[in-house]
């Protein structure tokens, strides 16, 4: 058996349903696994547990001889645990192991939709963390938990110490609010709550059992991954109805900008690129322009900026008011013939298909669909501008490697961007906002971008240079989540 360090200050179990390396379909995924090797270096004893999908192989793992019973509700489980470790660090990664529930492709469901058990999935999990405890022989202080597959935890701690149990203090970080974990009324007792539990104060919400409501509702504290995410949320317009559930809890509620892992995104150091740079040597970009042109088939020229996008191809961030026949900006911005477009993405089929009707039509268009960690790193790299008019964006990623890659970023005005980026002004700047997510604005500002790089290169230059030199990293991210364990102790001590 692997054995762990004893350490001193906090001692902090994430419960989560993604964690890099070992499952990712989001920044939720890279979250939990920087914040919890942050955490770790500062001395805290933090660990995670999650589910054992098919992808996570055993043989690199140790499992406990001992099987894992969880009860939930009416139902006993018994699965296997097995433990790893997250990277080179000391944080220990507990799987829970049931075959029928976990050993599946998908972390959520198919490109057919979510799995039709979801609601047993994670409120296995989600019970795990209360049970692991005697069974490893520790018992943390903080349960922290993520979205809607885990927030149930803060509602079973509440549940438990209703019944004489010892309360951990809560935590629940909100990742996407647009995505909460809604499910029939019917099945409830799949949650391991009760019928008490089902009420509008608790997990009912519009009629359906609403999961991320109740971890509101009952955690210590919840945090999200922006500070102007946190206040938008409380807005009708941003809140995905859960603004006034979110603006109840005002006083427990804080936003804390992610991190960015600044050993993988790093143009000094990036191993995918032939010429690193730094920003004295910023026009080293070139290379990797060359390098994407070539492979993408777009002309080779730097006669003109290259805007870079790579996204989930969904609603979210924007493609509807970007791709969309007959409505959508992209074209508008193709016919300037002032720029060039490299689109790397995946998700709706439909945008799939109009992009790539669009990259037919345009030669100045190109579009890979798939993933694509190397292209990911080079489009960073080679872009000019990078694209970003999301209908709202809790933190966002792509703009934070942007910033380091010195390509600037054409972002809409909300949440995380507006915590990142400076709009370009007299006094310099680090990038350009579009208004609001429609197509004339998303136009109107990928087109100014783009004529001040052909009329004004130097002051596109000195906004590189100062992008370049920001720092959005972890470092920062983890003594702010320290503060909230630690209001969260507080208020379970009161
Ligand atoms: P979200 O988590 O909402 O999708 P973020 O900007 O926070 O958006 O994070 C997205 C992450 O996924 C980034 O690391 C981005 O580079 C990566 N990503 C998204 N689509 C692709 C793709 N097609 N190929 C490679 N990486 C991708």
């Amino acid at each position: 058996m692997l054995k762990k360090r004893r350490k001193s200050n906090l001692s902090v179990l994430m419960v989560t349903s993604e964690a890099v390396p070992f499952a990712k379909s989001g920044g939720l995924a890279d979250a939990v696994s920087a914040l919890a090797q942050e955490l770790d270096r500062s001395g805290h004893d933090v660990r995670i547990l999650m589910p054992r999908y098919q992808g996570i192989r055993r043989d690199s793992l140790y499992r406990y001889p001992t099987p894992f019973s969880v009860r939930v509700g009416q139902e006993i489980y018994t699965t296997a645990v097995y433990e790893g470790r997250l990277g080179d660090s000391s944080v220990v990664v507990y799987f829970v192991d049931h075959e029928e529930l976990y050993a599946r492709e998908g972390i959520y469901g198919t490109s057919a939709g979510g799995y039709p058990d979801n609601l047993r999935r994670f409120s296995l999990l989600s019970h795990a963390a209360f049970a692991i405890g005697a069974f490893i022989g520790w018992e943390p202080e903080v349960l922290h938990a993520h979205d809607w597959p885990t927030a149930i935890v803060p509602v079973i701690a509440q549940r438990r110490a209703a019944i004489g149990a010892a309360k951990p203090a809560t935590v629940l970080t909100i990742h996407n609010v647009g995505y909460q974990g809604t499910f029939p009324v019917g099945e409830l007792p799949h949650s391991g709550l009760s019928w008490i539990d089902l009420s509008e104060s608790q997990l009912l919400h519009y009629d359906s059992l609403n999961l991320l409501k109740a971890g509101i509702v009952n955690a210590d504290m919840v945090t999200t991954v922006s500070p102007q995410y946190a206040t938008e949320i409380r807005t009708p317009r941003r809140g995905f109805s859960l603004d006034k559930v979110l603006a109840a809890r005002k006083e427990n509620l804080v936003g804390i900008l992610n991190g960015v892992d600044y050993d993988v995104w790093n143009p000094e150091k990036d191993p995918y690129l032939d010429a690193k740079y730094t920003p004295e040597t910023v026009a080293l970009k070139d290379r990797a322009k060359h390098t994407v042109q070539s492979e993408l088939g777009l002309p080779i020229t730097n006669e003109m900026p290259l805007i870079g996008m790579v996204s989930r191809l969904v609603d979210q961030k924007g493609f509807e008011e970007l791709a969309s026949p007959g409505f959508g900006a992209l074209p508008d911005i193709l016919e300037s013939g002032e720029t060039q477009v490299a689109i790397l993405g995946s998700g709706e089929e439909r945008y799939e298909y109009y992009l790539r009707t669009l990259a037919h039509r345009y030669r100045n268009l190109s579009v890979v669909i798939g993933f694509d960690e190397r292209l990911a790193h080079l489009i960073e790299a080679a872009s000019d501008f990078f694209l970003m008019p999301s209908r709202y964006e809790p933190c966002g990623l792509n703009q934070l490697y942007s910033l380091r890659y010195g390509t600037l970023p054409i972002v809409t005005k909300c949440g995380g961007f507006v915590d990142t980026v400076e709009p370009a002004s007299a006094r310099g700047g680090t990038g350009f906002f579009i208004e609001e997510a429609c197509p004339s604005a998303i136009s109107e500002a990928a087109l100014a971008a783009v004529g001040m790089w052909h009329s004004e290169h130097g002051r596109i230059d000195t906004m590189r240079r100062a992008a370049m030199k920001l720092r959005f990293g972890w470092e920062k991210a983890a003594p702010s989540y320290v503060s909230v364990y630690e209001r969260a102790l507080a208020a379970v001590r009161s």
